[in-house]
């Protein structure tokens, strides 16, 4: 079942690595959606997170529930660089948009 959708694909994978973490079975439809750099996604194929079964839907909402009550509590949190791949992240994100890797503890 379809438990979460972003047009922004990092935010969808940043959803898909706590569920990972918390060991909620899930996987992630229309991965390729948002397309290369620079083209336009159509706004009707965003990339969605799926749960393998739906015993896990009032888990997987108080993850993501969290995760979105964190992101605006840490709005004004300072940026932070990937040790992995040297991007520029956001205060906000708690992994990579690049790389997936997590963000290292300060
Ligand atoms: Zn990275």
């Amino acid at each position: 079942m379809l438990i979460y959708s972003d047009f922004e694909r990092f935010r969808v994978y940043q959803i898909k690595q706590l569920l990972d973490d918390h060991g909620i079975p899930c996987y992630v439809k229309n991965e390729f959606a948002s397309g290369a750099v620079g083209e336009l996604a159509p706004q009707d194929v965003q990339p969605e997170i799926w749960l393998q079964d739906a015993q896990w839907q009032v888990k997987a909402k108080r993850v993501i529930d969290d995760y979105i009550a964190q992101n605006q509590a840490s709005q004004n949190a300072q940026d932070w660089r990937c040790n992995n791949c040297q991007e520029e992240n956001e205060g906000s994100f708690v992994i990579c948009w690049n790389c997936q890797t997590s963000r290292p503890e300060s």
